[in-house]
C-alpha cells in the first residue's frame, strides 16, 4: 500500500545525527550504569498537588470529549499569564491549548506554510523542528549562526534564506544552546519578519528557565503581535511532560482556524489535564521556581568547574536545562568526542551534531541528573579534553 510522500520523508533522509543517543540508551537498557547527560527531562516528577488535582478532576466526571479550544478558565488564565509576562493584552480568544508545544510547533506550521512553501528554521535545532515543518506540507531551511556569535541569528544569515519563505521558527531561552537572545536579535528577527512579510513562531517553552538576563517574547515588539504564534508548555515549566498540554497564543483569526484544524485532529486536550494544568498555574510563580531550581544550582557548579580551566568553553548559558560546551580545540568532533566519554567513561552527552552543522565541535549537556552525579561526570568530561587535548 502506498505511503504518501510527505510522511516517507518526513525525516529527510540520512542520518538523523543521534546514532550515540541511541547508542546509550540501549547500553542503559542493557544494564550498563551510565551517568545520563543526554535527557531533556527533569530527574523530578510532576509535583503530587497537581497529580492531585487530576486525579480529583477525573473521578469528579472531567473525562467527557473536552471542550476542544481547551476550558474557558485555562485559556483565560493562560492569557492573563501572557499578558503579564509580555505587556501585550492577550484575550482567551487568542489562546488554543494543545496537546503540549510539539503539537502546537505542527499546527503553526500548517497554518502558515502551504505545500512547498519554505518554513525557516534556526541551526542548532530542536530536533523534530525540520521534520514538523516538512510533515506540515513545508520545504524546512536552516538559518545557520555561529557558535562566536552565540547562536544569534545575524541578519545575513536570514536574508540569505528568506527566498519563498513564509514563516520563521525561532527558540529562545534555547535547546540545544541554553542561549537567550538578546533585544538586539529580537528586533533583528522582527525586522526580518516584517520586511519579508513573515509568520513569526517563537517556541517559548522554556520561559520560566531564565538564570541570567531577561527573556523577550517578540510578540511584544511593536507590529508583531498579529503576525507571531507563541508556542507555550507545561512540560519543561511544571515537570509536565507526559500529560501532553501546552498552548498557541496568536490573532484571533488564526485562532479560530487553528480550533477547526485541532476538531479534526487532536480533538483537544483531555479534560482533567487542563484541570491539572489550571490548577498548575493558579499555584503561581512559586512552583515553577521550584521546578527551575535544580538546573539554575547545577549550573552554578558547571562554571565553576569550567572556570578551572582554559580548553573547553561554555557558550553563555542563559536559560533552559543545557550546557554548550565548545570542544574544538581538543581536536575531537563533538560524535567522537561522545563516544569516547560514553566508552570510557560511561557518561552519555550529546554531541552538538545531533542539533544540526552550526553545533558540530560542541556538546550538549543537560543538567537533568541529580547534583552529585552531574558534579562528577562534569568534572570527569573536562579532564577527559584536556587528556585528550595534550
Ligand atoms: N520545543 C523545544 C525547544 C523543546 O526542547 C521541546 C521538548 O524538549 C518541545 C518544544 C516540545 O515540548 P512538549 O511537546 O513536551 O511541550
Amino acid at each position: 500500500m502506498q505511503i504518501s510522500n510527505r510522511l516517507k520523508n518526513i525525516n529527510g533522509g540520512g542520518s538523523d545525527g543521534w546514532d550515540l543517543f541511541y547508542k546509550a540508551r540501549r547500553m542503559v537498557a542493557d544494564g550498563v550504569d551510565i551517568i545520563q547527560l543526554n535527557i531533556g527531562e527533569h530527574d523530578i516528577k510532576t509535583d503530587t498537588t497537581i497529580l492531585e488535582a487530576m486525579h480529583k478532576a477525573a473521578v469528579d466526571g472531567h473525562t467527557g470529549y473536552p471542550a476542544v479550544p481547551g476550558i474557558p478558565e485555562l485559556r483565560e488564565t493562560v492569557a492573563r499569564r501572557v499578558t503579564k509576562q509580555s505587556g501585550v493584552k492577550t484575550t482567551a480568544d487568542n489562546v488554543l491549548i494543545t496537546p503540549g508545544g510539539q503539537a502546537g510547533l505542527y499546527a503553526a506550521h500548517t497554518l502558515t506554510v502551504a505545500e512547498g512553501d519554505v518554513g525557516l528554521f534556526c541551526d542548532p535545532y530542536y530536533a523534530t523542528y525540520p521534520s514538523t515543518i516538512r510533515g506540515a506540507g513545508g520545504v524546512a531551511v536552516a538559518v545557520r549562526t555561529k557558535s562566536e556569535e552565540d547562536f544569534q541569528p545575524q541578519r545575513a544569515a536570514l536574508d540569505r534564506v528568506a527566498k519563498r519563505a513564509k514563516s520563521l521558527l525561532i527558540n529562545s531561552p534555547n535547546n540545544p544552546s541554553g542561549v537567550i537572545y538578546s533585544q538586539k536579535t529580537i528586533d533583528t528577527i522582527c525586522d526580518f519578519c516584517k520586511d519579508e512579510d513573515l509568520w513569526l513562531i517563537s517556541d517559548e517553552v522554556y520561559d520560566t528557565q531564565v538564570w541570567e538576563g531577561e527573556h523577550i517574547s517578540p510578540r511584544s515588539v511593536e507590529g508583531m503581535a498579529e503576525r507571531t504564534l507563541v508556542i507555550g508548555s507545561m512540560s519543561k515549566s511544571h515537570a509536565m511532560t507526559g500529560s501532553r498540554v501546552g498552548w498557541i497564543v496568536g490573532p484571533e483569526e488564526a485562532i479560530e482556524s487553528l480550533i477547526d484544524l485541532a476538531t479534526n485532529t487532536t480533538y483537544g486536550v483531555p479534560g482533567y489535564i487542563q484541570d491539572a494544568a489550571l490548577f498548575a498555574l493558579r499555584a503561581g510563580p512559586a512552583l515553577e521556581a521550584k521546578v527551575a531550581e535544580p538546573f539554575r544550582r547545577r549550573r552554578e557548579m558547571a562554571l565553576n568547574l569550567i572556570d578551572k580551566q582554559n580548553l573547553v568553553k561554555a557558550i553563555p548559558c542563559s536559560g533552559a536545562m543545557y550546557l554548550m560546551l565548545d570542544i574544538r580545540a581538543t581536536g575531537l568532533s563533538g560524535e567522537e568526542f561522545g563516544d569516547r566519554l560514553l566508552e570510557e567513561h560511561r557518561i552519555a552527552v550529546m554531541p552538538g551534531e545531533s542539533f544540526g552543522q552550526a553545533a558540530s565541535g560542541h556538546l550538549r549537556v543537560a543538567m537533568t541528573t541529580d547534583d552529585e552525579s552531574f558534579e562528577k561526570a562534569l568534572s570527569t568530561l573536562l579532564d577527559f579534553a584536556n587528556e585528550v587535548a595534550a
